[in-house]
């Protein structure tokens, strides 16, 4: 049955959709840049002059010199954040105690140390998002956490799983080079180290490598500036809270308004003396509806309880089961509230999916309607409400929640500088930054200006990578990424990736399919240890996988996310804009079936006792 046609009419919704769509293929239109991701600059290369925007700040003294390690180990974690915790503890729970873990920051943590600045939170909620809570016997304070709640957390995994004793930390893998004769990684560092290694479990996680924009002048500026994810507090004052008292004789301008602009921008504004903020394309900003963990169910939670809730949010999440409190309390899932309420108007039993994607889509433009109602219920000046709406579908771009974003546009000292129609600031200068023609005399520039997410392979891993006869792992993915089930690549054996992007299933939890696949991981690092093997891949067995990806619907990160890939506005999400046929096959990162369906096809195949689509290498 055709849907009601009432919900296509405008009297009916409260707006048009089709002007709306008009609208916002004028937006992208003006927006996407010839460039697309040549528009920024990898910051951790020697040669592109910016490297001090990614030093390690944080432990407040220059690195302590080290002798150099020369080890042989079963294993290698590199990365100590969520997947490299999990990992280890997991190759700990399997027996596999002879490993060490390789981090470039001076704690565990990833994104949660190096991401300090005044306001970060996390929009999952903590119950699900914070990892192994079960085991370390922890239970979040509040729904949605703040950054130095959850840095914690990742150490006092460290600690629980006695993984400190395992860590090499600031230092950075400088190459990994399969070994044939000794069927052996090694691996070399930028201390200076040699690592041995059978295998390699590479935990780097999706948002490790900051990037900058390519802005002409951008080396010129002779006051302060930083990246986000290098926060300044020597500079600024106050801490994870705001109070930045630093800051009260300052001109502070901020580039960049995605999920960490809108959380760092107001803290700064309450505490400068004036702050400009330069607005390419609006996120959408919802409300955020935090809560305290309720202390009666904190203390009458069952042993499961962190599992059962991963579980039942995904399910509720790819609409495989009913929660309307859940749908309520968590406002990331609103989307789905207005699709529950759309499904009450029609005849769901019989729907065709092409119907349940106009469906989405008629969603998509009434949440979208509300955030921009949203806008202008709280922001006063008219024009200023008007230059906050975000004129694009939900899932362009990350959507992003926040109770004082919007606020800190009505206080006398916050400047929104749309700087789309230049499609981004135009200069920097020795004392600030021009957009519009106009220089805005700048004591601090801060860069909320995000992470190499979706960017070329070699950018987000970083580490150069050399297989089977010396091929570089980025020759062999240089049509897209070929693994199986995500976990490992032919020619590269007993390499396996943990999270990060390498087995995106579209759940808005990163870490929900985390662990699952850490505990095969481990065990399959436990069995070719114990049998003396080395196994990778065969190409058909990758070839499946990818005709399986395929089939199940991700067309790539864009479009596995539901956004429309062409008709999207640029962002990190569409590799800045690019049309799908200028895209490399991004393909064979998703799986469109979502995170249920994966972890049952890894769960069978690993419990199978032929893995399928595995080869087994014995020393020539
Ligand atoms: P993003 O890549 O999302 O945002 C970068 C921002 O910089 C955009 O607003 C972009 O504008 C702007 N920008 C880039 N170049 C220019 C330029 N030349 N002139 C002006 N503006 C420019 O990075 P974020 O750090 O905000 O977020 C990255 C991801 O990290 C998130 O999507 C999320 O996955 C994760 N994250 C999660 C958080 C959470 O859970 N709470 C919090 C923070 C981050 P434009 O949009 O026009 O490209």
């Amino acid at each position: 049955m055709p849907l009601p046609s009432r919900l296509r009419d405008p009297n009916y919704l409260g707006f048009d959709i089709e002007k709306n769509k008009q609208r916002y293929q004028r937006e992208r239109d003006r927006r996407v840049r010839k460039d697309a991701e040549d528009q920024f600059v990898e910051i951790a290369t020697e040669r592109s002059g910016l490297s001090h925007f990614v030093t390690d700040d944080h432990i407040g003294e220059p690195l302590a010199p080290r002798d150099a390690i020369e080890d042989d180990i079963d294993s290698l974690v590199i990365g100590g954040g969520w997947a490299g915790l999990i990992i280890a503890a997991r190759l700990r729970d399997a027996g596999v105690d002879n490993f060490r873990i390789v981090e470039a920051g001076h704690d565990f943590g990833g994104a949660w140390y190096w991401n300090r600045y005044p306001g970060c939170q996390c929009d999952v909620q903590s119950y699900f998002y914070m990892p192994l809570l079960e085991e370390t016997g922890y239970v979040p304070k509040l729904r949605f956490s703040y950054a130095p709640e959850i840095f914690e957390h990742a150490q006092r995994i460290g600690r629980h799983f006695r993984l400190y004793e395992k860590a090499i930390f600031g230092t950075w893998v400088t190459e990994m080079r399969w070994h044939e004769d000794g069927q052996h990684w090694v691996i070399s560092t930028n201390r200076g180290d040699t690592l041995r290694a059978r295998s390699v479990a590479l935990a780097t996680g999706p948002a490790s490598r900051p990037r900058l924009p390519g802005i002409p002048g951008i080396t010129t500026f002779k006051g302060h500036s930083f990246h986000t994810s290098r926060w300044d507090y020597g500079y600024t004052g106050g801490d994870p809270d705001g109070n930045l008292t630093g800051l009260a004789d300052k001109r502070v301008g901020i580039i960049g308004t995605g999920a960490t602009g809108v959380q760092v921008i107001p803290k700064v504004a309450e505490s400068a003396k004036e702050t400009f903020v330069f607005q390419r394309t609006p996120s959408t900003v919802a409300g955020r509806n935090n809560a305290y963990t309720d202390p009666e169910w904190a203390r009458t939670r069952g042993p499961n309880w962190q599992r059962d809730m991963i579980a039942h949010f995904d399910a509720v999440r790819e609409m495989k089961a009913d929660d309307p409190k859940l749908l309520e309390d968590d406002t990331s899932m609103r989307f789905l509230a207005i699709m529950h309420r759309l499904m009450g108007e029609v005849d769901a039993a019989t729907m065709t999916p092409a119907e349940l994607a106009k469906l989405r889509e008629i969603a998509d433009h009434v949440i979208m309607e509300e955030i921009r109602n949203h806008v202008d219920a709280v922001v006063k000046d008219p024009e200023t409400a008007e230059k906050l709406k975000p004129w694009y579908g939900y899932t362009c771009k990350r959507p992003t929640f926040n109770d004082e974003y919007l606020e800190a546009f009505n206080r006398p000292n916050v400047t929104l500088v749309d700087v789309s129609a230049t499609q981004g600031v135009e200069r920097i200068t020795e004392s600030g930054v021009v957009a519009n023609g106009v220089e805005y005399p700048l004591d601090l520039i801060i860069y909320a200006s995000g992470f190499e997410i979706t960017s070329d392979f070699h950018k987000r891993i970083g580490v150069p990578i050399y297989g089977r006869d010396g091929v570089s792992i980025y020759d062999h993915w240089h049509e897209g990424m070929r693994t199986l089930l995500g976990l490992m690549t032919h020619g590269f054996p007993n390499l396996f990736f943990v999270g990060g992007l390498f087995t995106f299933t579209l759940s808005i939890n990163y870490c929900s399919t985390l662990d699952p696949q850490a505990q095969v991981i481990a065990g399959l690092i436990k069995r070719l240890l114990d049998d003396g093997d080395s196994i990778h891949p065969t190409i058909e067995g990758e070839d499946d996988w990818i005709r399986q990806q395929i089939e199940a619907g991700a067309q790539d990160f864009a479009l596995a996310l539901g956004s429309k890939g062409d008709e999207c506005t640029p962002g990190y999400y569409n590799h800045e804009g690019k049309s799908l046929d200028q895209r490399r096959d991004y393909r064979r990162e998703g799986f469109g079936k979502g995170s249920i369906a994966y972890l049952s096809l890894l769960t069978d195949w690993a419990k199978a006792s032929e893995l399928k689509g595995v080869e087994v290498l014995r020393s020539r």
